[in-house]
């Protein structure tokens, strides 16, 4: 699983870089070997669960502490289209120490969403509880392209 302290220090992109360039090198869906497993298994730990925005709001009243800072894929893809992502309670914190995201109330993280408004809300566990909600940006995403792969790992939020 992923932590608060791989995502405040960036080493979280390693991963998601590695991954995506297998990803792209692999043609058609991913052989169904260990490797699969393995990318699967990591990619499970994060339990991305797709939301409207109506159940992203109910997870930002429920936060402690709130943030709004550029999704951290992003810097992997730099000629694409900003978006920001809402962190909440323990990881907002540690991305406004880290100087990746900024102090941010409901109605701001709201706006920020609805700025996205077209990409699907995806909400990530890290460090144990979820606390990273992005506008995913499907070309670019790990999970939408790992499902693209024939790795089923998005669940819509019941
Ligand atoms: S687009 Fe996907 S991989 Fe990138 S930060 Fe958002 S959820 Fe993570």
């Amino acid at each position: 699983m992923a932590t608060i302290e791989e995502y405040s220090g960036g080493t979280i992109l390693a991963g998601i870089g590695k991954t995506l360039m297998y990803f792209d090198a692999v043609a058609g869906s991913v052989p169904r070997d260990e490797k699969f497993h393995h990318i699967l298994h990591k990619i499970d730990a994060f339990e991305p669960l797709i939301l409207t925005l109506g159940q992203a709001m109910e997870y930002i009243r429920r936060a402690e502490a709130i943030a709004i800072g550029e999704r951290v894929c992003r810097v992997l893809h730099p000629d694409s289209v900003c978006s920001e992502s809402v962190f909440l309670d323990d990881l907002a914190v540690a991305m406004v120490r880290a100087g990746k995201a900024k102090n941010a109330d409901a109605e701001d993280a709201r706006k920020s969403l609805e700025k996205s408004s077209g990409r699907p809300l995806i909400i990530s566990r890290v460090s144990g509880k979820h606390q990273e909600i992005c506008p995913s940006v499907p070309s670019e995403c790990v999970y939408w392209q790992a499902e693209k792969k024939g790795m089923r790992c998005l669940k819509r939020k019941a």
